[in-house]
């Protein structure tokens, strides 16, 4: 209090706008005794015009007149403030009015059910109590009733049907034992079942188990066996030599069968002796001849390069025992059902054969699968692989493709043959199946060949026989027979070089007669005195590929006389 006493003569000096103590105390109490916030209230209001020097009178009636305004303003907003609130509470009450006539109209909708539902009421007691009246006097009067007679009962009908109830009754057991005994029988008879399922899947389980452990040690064994095979073939040489004498044997023969290993002929001097591998006589069957080379062809579907060539004179049987006649098919349509047939069964590898089919002409290579057979195509090595640009090769999938694409390549031969005057046993005939083979649960991909190689004629022709073309054919017939002379010369020797490029046809056949690659030979002979120096000179080159196949000597030499030969 004392400081707003010394306030109220300070604030009267400073602030002339206040006029009275009254309108201070006033003034602070809104600034709740605060007399800078009613300093910076005044001079917020009342700005510098205080300290303008126009007269102190003149303010103070402009402040008034301010001040009156404003208290104007502060009822006007108040007035507006409460009739906003009536303008709220008169609307509420309008709704709740309007919400208290319908209850009350609902009400009386009630009301008047209920009356008429009184009403219904009353009237059903009115009748009630009359009904009850009239039956109370009725019964007053009446005379009591007669109790009705007794149903008469027939004791032997009843004697019957207790008899059959109790008969019933017994059969009914009797069933029920049956039943149940039934059931009983069933359910051991189910047990029994049960027990013999199970003896049953387990002897299955069993059979299963040893038939995998029997497969899995037959594979086993058959891979033991390729094994075996393989190190014998290895050990003998992998290059067997076959000799085949022509069927039709003439009566004067010059040859003769003593053994399956051996062959003579028969000279003014004596009997000159050849052993091979194996000697078919003439009377041995296409079917003899192919079981031979069975095992060979077979190792082209693990990844193998395999060869099968004729060699031998003009008429020696070569493309008898190679192709042979349609109702007697030879080598080639049988190797070739035999390698459809193993891909067909080996399960787990998807195999995808081609073939091609070519003729080497006077050291020239003919595509027989091309459209224009007469192209020339050349050989090109890459590193170990030996290829033919160019030449035309077809996925066969059946025989059928397979003779198709055979009879094919003979048409375009003979056409060719035809065009350049030439005989077909002046070319060496080369039929190659590329097998391809994908091992789809070791991911492993194989690709083996099969070559099957019907050599020209081997006879020498005399300089005074040949001229001209035939001179020619003569002469590169001889410089490839001579230079396959070579390499198994050379191969004999397990020479380091081997001359394949002496001629077209040992550069072609260079994968099938090195590393791992087997070769099968038949030397195919004439039985006809008049071939016998052909026969001998034939059975004489046989001799010496078999020296090849059989001595494989450890050693290696660093050169052989036949080096220079190769380009
Ligand atoms: P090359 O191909 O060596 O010139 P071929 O295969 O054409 O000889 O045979 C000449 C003839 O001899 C053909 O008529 C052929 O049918 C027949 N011939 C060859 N070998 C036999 C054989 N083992 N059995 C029956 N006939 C044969």
């Amino acid at each position: 209090m004392t400081v707003t006493l010394s306030f109220l003569t300070q604030e009267k000096d400073t602030l002339p706008g206040l006029v009275d103590k009254k309108e201070i105390t006033a003034a602070l109490r809104l600034c709740n005794y605060d007399p800078d916030e009613v300093m910076s209230v005044y001079l917020t209001i009342f700005g510098n015009s205080l300290f303008q020097s126009s007269s102190k009178a003149q303010h103070f009636s402009e402040l008034n007149s301010f001040r009156s305004h404003l208290e104007k303003d502060r009822i006007i907003e108040d007035l507006k403030q409460k009739l906003y609130t009536k303008e709220n509470e008169l609307e509420k009450l309008f709704q709740r009015n309007s919400y208290l006539n319908r209850d009350s109209e609902y009400l009386a909708n009630m009301v008047h059910q209920l009356n008429q539902r009184v009403a219904e009421l009353e009237a059903d007691k009115q009748e009630a109590s009359e009904k009850i009246r009239a039956l109370l006097n009725r019964r007053s009067t009446e005379v009591p009733a007669k109790v009705p007679p007794k149903p008469s009962v027939d004791l032997e009908h009843l004697r019957q049907v207790s008899r059959l109830t109790h008969e019933l009754n017994v059969s009914n057991k009797h069933l029920s034992s049956t039943v149940r005994h039934m059931l009983v029988d069933l359910q051991n008879h189910f047990k029994q079942l049960r027990e013999l399922v199970e003896k049953m899947t387990e002897a299955e389980q069993h059979r299963v188990k040893e038939q995998e452990e029997l497969r899995s040690l037959y594979m086993k064994e058959a891979l033991e066996r390729k094994t075996l095979y393989n190190k014998l073939l290895e050990l003998q040489g992998n290059i067997r030599v076959f000799c085949r004498c022509r069927g039709n044997a003439t009566a004067n023969s010059c040859v003769e069968v003593p053994s399956e290993q051996e062959i003579a002929v028969i000279q003014k001097g004596g009997k000159k002796k050849f052993n091979f591998d194996r000697v078919y006589s003439p009377n041995s069957t296409q079917e003899q001849v192919f079981e031979g080379t069975l095992p060979i062809i077979t190792s082209c579907v693990d990844g193998y390069n395999v060869c099968i060539l004729a060699y031998g004179q003009t008429g020696s049987g070569k493309t008898y025992t190679m192709m042979g006649p349609k109702n007697s098919p030879g080598v080639n349509i049988r190797s070739v059902r035999e390698l459809l047939s193993i891909c067909k069964n080996r399960e787990n590898v998807t195999y995808t054969l081609k073939v091609s089919m070519l003729e080497i002409y006077n050291d020239s290579l003919n595509d027989l699968l091309a459209k224009d057979p007469s192209n020339h195509l050349d050989i090109r090595t890459q590193g170990k692989s030996v290829t033919v640009p160019g030449l035309t090769q077809v996925e066969v999938k059946t025989e059928d493709d397979i003779l198709h694409v055979m009879e094919m390549g003979e048409k375009n031969r003979k056409i060719a043959s035809t065009k350049m005057n030439i005989e077909s046993s002046r070319s060496h005939l080369i039929l190659t199946l590329t097998v391809l083979g994908a091992d789809s649960i070791s991911g492993v991909i194989s690709q083996g060949t099969l070559t099957l190689c019907d050599l020209a004629g081997s006879e020498r022709i005399s300089k005074t026989e040949a001229k001209g073309q035939r001179l020619v054919e003569a002469a590169a017939i001889n410089k490839s027979l001579t230079a396959l002379g070579q390499v198994f010369s050379a191969l004999k020797c397990n020479a380091i070089h081997v001359p394949f490029r002496n001629s077209k046809l040992t550069h072609l056949l260079q994968p099938c007669l090195c590393g791992d690659a087997k070769a099968c030979v038949f030397v195919n002979v004439s039985p006809d005195a008049r071939n016998m120096v052909e026969t001998l000179s034939t059975l004489q080159f046989g001799s010496s590929i078999r020296q090849v196949a059989l001595g494989k000597a450890t050693q290696h030499v660093t050169s052989t006389p036949n080096t220079k030969q190769d380009k």
